[in-house]
């Protein structure tokens, strides 16, 4: 039989008619320069920012020069030795939790301006991405005002300013997690967005700006790695928090060695996600498909490496296989859409030719074959079987909808594949069993591992890395300590 899957499955009932998300009252400027000092001021040069899902540019952003970073490092020393420095910690807590309400407030214009900007699906921009920032800020808002509770018998004390640099896979969320710490803490702010994705950063300050914050505590510098580069290299900042490549990150733990600089770095991965015979195998074609298709892949703790066991593995990829057909790809506008836009065209590349290198090694292809929109950046949800270990798809960070399938025989040997990586970010096991869950859980090389689940965050939850993943660690009580002297 010929049909493809998605119609043996559900026939012709069952196509979706679309749904798309209205943007009419999602407000953006056409050109927005830097925040600095609690103020939207001029760029002495402009770059674009478009919907890879369009190509259409949406707006321009400033490109920040050392000039701009020196001034939004000084605004940030006058707040930090001025009103927000001297204030307590339960005034501050009030700043923060009413940031995190006028999150809340705004949650729906800011999902559809996440879509716009980054691509990704508006069902995970409106249920993922802008719940969890506002989340951040709330759960840090909590512990404002009791930091020497955290850690008893120390008096905590704030670093002073602090540089941030962040990714373009969760622009606001990311943003969340750097500030609403650095805030909790009594530390003031300089940060840098994405060059691929500002406008949520530019919203938030916004809101900062409504919500009263005393000028300079946060100030966001608009730009591409150069800027990012001058707020990693200013002499007046007292610690730098990064989340990017590997690549990036090695060379700002250059850049900071021999100063008093703090430092802590969230980079790239390459998780496993290891599925027993023992599994739940439907939940855990759920978990896989979340683990590696959600946000395109474009997930740091992303599953990228499935590890199955032998015994199941046919079944497994039969299963793989027809699911991957029923992802509905396209505009990420759709509520529908599971699957949205490569952030980038730079990204587009890097995928198509690492899928290339697949093939190249011997791998075998499997791809979603859905119809993708013929503007945008887009990619089919793809796996490859057949993959070993030594192959590139099995070892570098893709960062998109393409996973490496690689088979195991006992706990033993899916520990030492899993463990065969660079990297140690996020990881996953699908077991029946709790005993052996825990026993592989001990035994993994990861910052963070999820049983039974995939992509699961909490602010509640520290998450950082091991080894080439970097080191530090966001959320929870632990992602206190990274903007805090606390002897
Ligand atoms: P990237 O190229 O390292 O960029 C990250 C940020 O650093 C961007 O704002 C970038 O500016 C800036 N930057 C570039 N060069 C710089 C330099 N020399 N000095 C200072 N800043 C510089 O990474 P990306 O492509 O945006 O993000 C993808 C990577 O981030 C993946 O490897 C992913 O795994 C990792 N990531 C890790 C986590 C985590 O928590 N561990 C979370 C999300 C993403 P431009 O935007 O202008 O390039
Ligand atoms: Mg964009």
């Amino acid at each position: 039989m010929n049909m493809p899957v998605k119609e043996m499955l559900f026939g012709d009932l069952w196509e979706y008619a679309p749904a798309l998300e209205s943007t009419g009252h999602a407000q953006f400027e056409k050109r927005y320069g830097h925040f600095i000092d609690g103020e939207f001021v001029d760029a002495s040069s402009y770059m674009k920012s478009v919907n890879p899902a369009t190509e259409e540019v949406l707006f321009e952003f400033g490109v920040g020069t050392e000039a701009d970073v020196d001034r939004a490092v000084q605004a940030a020393r006058r707040a930090f030795e001025g009103p927000w420095g001297k204030m307590g910690g339960r005034e501050r807590s009030k700043y923060i939790y009413r940031i995190a309400r006028m999150i809340q407030e705004k949650a729906r214009e800011l999902a559809i301006l996440e879509t716009l900007d980054g691509g990704k699906p508006i069902k995970e921009s409106r249920d993922v991405d802008i719940p969890l920032a506002a989340a951040h800020f709330f759960y840090y808002a909590g512990w404002a005002d009791k930091l020497e509770y955290a850690f008893p018998g120390t008096t905590p004390r704030p670093l002073g300013v602090a540089g941030q640099v962040i990714p373009w896979n969760f622009p606001l969320l990311m943003a969340a997690w750097k500030i609403a710490p650095a805030l909790a803490t009594g530390n003031t702010v300089v940060l840098k967005a994405a060059e691929t994705t500002p406008l949520t950063a530019m919203k938030l300050a916004e809101i900062i700006q409504e919500a009263g914050l005393p000028p300079g505590v946060v100030n966001l510098v608009n730009g591409a790695g150069s800027t990012g580069a001058a707020i990693v290299n200013h002499p007046d900042i007292n610690k730098i928090a990064f989340t990017g490549s590997t690549d990036v990150g090695k060379i700002i733990q250059r850049a900071v060695a021999g100063t008093n600089k703090r430092l802590t770095l969230e980079l790239g991965g390459k998780g496993a996600n290891i599925v027993f015979e023992d599994a739940p195998i439907e939940q855990a074609i759920e978990g896989i498909v979340n683990g590696i298709y959600f946000n395109q892949g474009h997930v740091c703790c992303a599953g990228s490496r499935l590890l199955v066991q032998e015994s199941i593995a046919d079944e497994v990829v039969a299963k793989l296989e027809r699911r991957i057909q029923t992802l509905v790809v396209g505009n990420p506008l759709d509520k529908n859409t599971d699957v949205g836009a490569i952030n980038s065209k730079e990204q587009l590349d890097r995928i198509t030719e690492m899928v290339g290198i697949g093939e190249a090694e011997g791998a075998v292809r499997h791809s979603a074959p859905c119809e993708l929109p013929s503007k945008g950046y887009f990619f089919a949800p793809t796996f490859f079987t057949d993959v070993s270990q030594s192959h590139r798809i099995a070892q570098e960070e893709i960062f998109g909808p393409v996973l490496s399938v690689l088979t195991f025989r006992t706990p033993a040997e899916a520990i030492e594949k899993a463990n065969n990586t660079p990297y140690g970010l996020g990881s996953g096991i699908w077991t029946d069993k709790g005993s052996k869950l825990f026993k592989v859980a001990g035994a993994l090389q990861a910052g963070v591992i999820w049983g039974n689940t995939y992509n699961k965050f909490d602010p509640g939850s520290p998450f950082g890395g091991h080894k080439e993943s970097g080191f530090g660690r966001e959320g929870g009580r632990q992602g206190l300590l990274a903007y805090l002297e606390v002897s």
